[in-house]
């Protein structure tokens, strides 16, 4: 039966593999109309800086399919990505979070905020993908220097030259540009010194071991002293605990982003003034550098 199925047709021999297939192909079927059917959401997760207080916000996508609930995006970014639906969704992402942005002009509390914006190499492939980005940000009134757009290493594969030129462009507007994940991927230093980029963001990954494995603690503040040295912002991702972000601090982190300051939420929470008290920032100053 296999020999007969020739002509370019897919053959699947594994019952488990058909049914995911099956699977997937139900979820691409539904995601199509998700946008139409306004079914993406956009959380948002406090980013604060070593004392506690706000800087900014990611926007995180999120589905609300009419029967699986709150369908989180590492199930469906990958199935976006391959079909091409990204390139549509990504640009309601954008478009939500810079109408978020463009609210926060005229209060007083927020004017001061960021926000992130996740960014995938197909979305950046395309070729009017800096012109529509100009022209949502004309269209929201967002201020270009208030947006970050978070790219990740794997986009540098390929024909980087093409993503080069483009992040220069996007840089030249005064949007920020920030390495996502940084220390996961494939990234040459040679590159990373050469990338017109403004934050690297440390993987949860090796946040998460911090406390428990030398290895993951070393390559955090090998990522921060990097950083420094190129002149970038650096947001450690996955912060959980107290002990985690003191020792961030004492590497010299300045941003902060995790469950410890808030969970991703349908809105904007500002952290009370009395979560900023149990910063370890000002202990660590002192511990660790004296100033
Ligand atoms: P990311 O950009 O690295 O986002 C951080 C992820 O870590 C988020 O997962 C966030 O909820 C989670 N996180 C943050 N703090 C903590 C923590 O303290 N502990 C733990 N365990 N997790 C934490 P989420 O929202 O599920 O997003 C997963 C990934 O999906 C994102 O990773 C990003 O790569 C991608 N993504 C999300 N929204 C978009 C989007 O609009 N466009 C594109 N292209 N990708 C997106
Ligand atoms: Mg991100
Ligand atoms: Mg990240
Ligand atoms: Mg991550």
């Amino acid at each position: 039966q296999a020999k007969q199925a020739g002509g370019g047709r897919l053959c699947f021999f594994d019952p488990a593999m058909q049914q995911l297939a099956v699977e997937r192909a139900a979820l691409l079927a539904d995601l199509h109309q998700a946008i139409e059917a306004d079914q993406l959401r956009l959380y948002y997760q406090l980013q604060v800086d070593g004392e506690g207080r706000a800087t900014g916000f990611e926007a995180l996508v999120r589905w609300q399919h009419p029967q699986r609930g709150m369908v989180p995006p590492g199930e469906f970014i990958g199935l976006a990505e391959e079909s091409g639906l990204i390139v549509q969704m990504g640009r309601w992402v954008q478009e939500t979070a810079c109408a978020r942005l463009a609210q926060w002009v005229s209060d007083p509390e927020r004017c001061h905020l960021t926000m992130s914006v996740n960014v995938s190499v197909r979305q950046l492939r395309q070729a009017d993908y800096v012109d529509n980005l100009l022209t949502m940000l004309a269209r929201t009134g967002a201020p270009p220097g208030r947006l970050k757009l978070e790219l990740t290493e794997s986009m540098l594969v390929g024909d980087a030259g093409d993503i080069i030129r483009k992040m220069q462009q996007i840089q030249a507007y005064g949007i920020g540009i920030a390495l996502d994940d940084f220390g996961t991927g494939y990234s040459s230093l040679a590159y990373l010194a050469r990338l017109p980029l403004e934050q690297l963001k440390i993987d949860r990954s090796f946040v998460c071991n911090i406390e428990v494995d030398e290895v993951d603690a070393m390559i955090a503040q090998t990522i921060v002293s990097l950083g420094k040295i190129l002149g970038l912002q650096i947001v450690a991702e996955g912060v959980e605990t107290q002990a985690q972000w003191a020792r961030l601090v004492s590497y010299g982190c300045t941003g902060f982003q995790g469950f410890l300051f808030g969970k991703p939420g349908p809105d904007c929470a500002l952290p009370a003034p009395e979560g900023q008290a149990s910063s370890p920032a000002a202990v660590c100053r002192i511990g660790v550098t004296g100033a």
